[in-house]
């Protein structure tokens, strides 16, 4: 039977916190949020010698970090071409490696931590959904090819059956240095990893409040006050807590996903002879991928919803009519996983980091939070000691969205707006 919850998390060891008591004394750092940005913080503050306390709200991972696709996708998660405009070429590229280099922390992690989260170079292979999307892709691969990135290629429709068994696609952009992995070993793997050089986790522990006096920090959490010297937030979309300043910038887009029962090998081969991390050009995209153990995992936006199991399950019907256009093989296919999560956009897709009112913070990696969050992550110990130049996000501003509270009334206007475009474009 279906069940709905994240298969990552599902087929991933339990992270196992080693207290569930406030430490006695001040600690160095508070890290808000058990994710992924929350867990490359802790590890690399921890490494550094600091005392750092990890305070999440629910369970390590249980949020964003372990309910995604587990794509590294290098790349922005807009056009480059668009970009490159906006900021200049030089600028742009700047931000670009920032994503290659957060692939490459991924990888370095893993290797150093020996986290056993089948880390691999996959691949992307952007699909053109039309015909006239095929011009975008050659249009961006040569920009990338000239000014930052040899590691791309074009691809006809007629070269795409090397790489794809489904004529559903009419070109695609391939970009050899993006990754996959099993997110629920890496998320639970890196918090373990921290824990591991003296981190303290606290799950289910919320913090409630955050008073400054005198350059410290009293942090209040459900289980007690904790005084820190400084804290990071890592908190995400954060629906708990007394971040309404970053609720004003950041929407959380509902985006869902399936996984089906295991494939026969023969299957999978004829479907993903390359097995890629797959998107497509749509404003309603559409991302599938093999997981570790030779299932299909097909995601995407759906509709635009917010997350829960009720909603998580009529998204769940339109994926798999949607993995059905594009692999009809699959009609008898189970469907053995079903869930969703709550993306952390930024209005221009780029994440957001620094320091407001004393506090750090680092978020709205806007689908690109699975090598973003690491970088970003790891980055924060360097930049809480001194080192603010290092941010790549330093000159942006991040000016609170007009008319957005924090919940997201605006959606269903921006989906129907994004489904006329996906009609017409
Ligand atoms: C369905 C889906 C698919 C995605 N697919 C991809 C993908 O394939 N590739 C990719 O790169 N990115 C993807 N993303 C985005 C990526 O998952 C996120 O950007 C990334 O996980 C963000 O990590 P984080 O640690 O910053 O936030 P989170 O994972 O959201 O962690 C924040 C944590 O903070 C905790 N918290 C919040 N408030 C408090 C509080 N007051 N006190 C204590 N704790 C608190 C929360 O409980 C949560 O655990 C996807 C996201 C979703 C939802």
């Amino acid at each position: 039977m279906m069940q709905l919850k994240s298969y990552w998390l599902d087929t991933s060891p339990a992270f196992v916190s080693q207290t569930q008591t406030l430490p006695e004394g001040a600690c160095d750092v508070v890290v808000v949020g058990g994710g992924i940005t929350g867990s490359a913080a802790a590890l690399a503050l921890a490494r550094k010698g600091a005392r750092v306390v990890v305070c999440e709200a629910d369970i390590v991972g249980g949020a964003a970090s372990g309910r995604n696709g587990g794509m590294c996708n290098n790349g922005f998660a807009q056009d480059y071409a668009t970009l490159s405009q906006r900021l200049g070429v030089e600028w742009a590229n700047r931000l670009y490696r920032a994503f290659d280099a957060g692939v490459d922390t991924v990888e370095r992690l893993v290797r150093e931590e020996s986290i056993d989260c089948s880390f691999a170079r996959h691949g992307k292979l952007k699909l053109a959904a039309k015909p006239e999307h095929v011009d975008k892709l050659a249009r961006s691969q040569e920009l990338l090819a000239r000014h930052v990135d040899g590691d791309t290629r074009l691809l006809s429709r007629a070269q795409l059956r090397d790489e794809l068994g489904s004529d559903r696609y009419h070109g695609g952009l391939l970009m050899h240095k993006s990754a996959g992995m099993h997110v629920g070993r890496y998320v639970r793997g890196l918090a373990q990893a921290a824990q591991r050089r003296g981190a303290l986790y606290l799950e289910r522990t919320p913090v409630l409040g955050i008073e400054a006096k005198n350059g410290r920090y009293a942090v209040r959490t459900s289980a007690g006050v904790l005084h820190a010297g400084q804290v990071l937030l890592a908190s995400g979309i954060s629906q708990v807590g007394p971040f309404g300043w970053i609720r004003r910038r950041i929407v959380p887009v509902g985006a869902f996903l399936i996984v089906t029962e295991p494939l026969p090998g023969a299957l999978l081969k004829q479907l993903l002879p390359t097995q890629r991390m797959y998107t497509d050009t749509k404003n309603f995209v559409n991302y599938f991928r093999a997981t570790p153990d030779q299932r299909l995992l097909f995601g995407g936006r759906a509709r635009f919803a917010a997350s829960n199991p009720q909603s998580d399950a009529r998204s769940g019907e339109i994926l798999r009519a949607q993995m059905l256009e594009v692999f009809p093989a699959l009609a008898q296919t189970r469907i053995d996983y079903c869930w969703g999560g709550m993306v952390d956009m930024t209005t221009d897709r780029l994440p957001r980091a620094g320091q407001r009112d004393g506090l750090y913070y680092s978020m709205g990696y806007s689908g690109h939070g699975t090598h973003m969050a690491t970088l970003m992550g790891s980055m924060m110990a360097e930049i809480m000691d001194g080192h603010a130049e290092l941010n790549p996000w330093k000159d942006f501003d991040w000016p609170a969205i007009p008319g957005h509270f924090g919940k997201p009334w605006f959606l269903p206007f921006v989906g129907a707006w994004y489904r006329l475009k996906d009609r017409l474009q």
